[in-house]
């Protein structure tokens, strides 16, 4: 299962971190490219499975499907590609290159602070 694998990466990072800096982790904010399959509720799912017994026991994960890029092949603009109207958004035209699609990336992870301690103890 892909997002087990995924889910098991994120897991080490943040657990990485969190030690580092001596807090604990409430929330972390990923991206991806929006061909890379995974699905987010697999994915939150698997994460909440190997992370209830570690101190990422709360850390909500958000997730970013970044869009893809296309290169125009006559006049080189960069554009996101839309899969209704695949066409360089400059000269609207029909010839262009794929770019690879966005890896994933852990993009921040939050940290509980001294004031959401305090609210969470109220
Ligand atoms: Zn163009």
């Amino acid at each position: 299962m892909h997002e087990m694998i995924v889910a098991q990466y994120l897991l080490a990072q943040i657990t990485d971190e969190a030690v580092k800096q001596n807090a604990r982790p409430v929330a972390a904010k990923i991206s991806c490219g929006k061909l890379n399959a995974v699905n987010d509720e697999v994915l939150c799912f698997a994460f909440e499975a190997i992370a209830k017994d570690t101190l990422c026991r709360d850390v909500k994960l958000e997730i970013e499907h970044k869009p893809l890029q296309a290169k125009c092949k006559d006049c080189n603009q960069i554009f996101n590609v839309e899969f209704s109207k695949p066409q360089c958004k400059k000269c609207e035209s029909r010839d262009f290159e794929l770019l690879p699609d966005a890896p994933l990336i852990l993009e921040e992870i939050e940290f509980q602070t001294e004031k959401n301690h305090e609210k969470n103890k109220n």
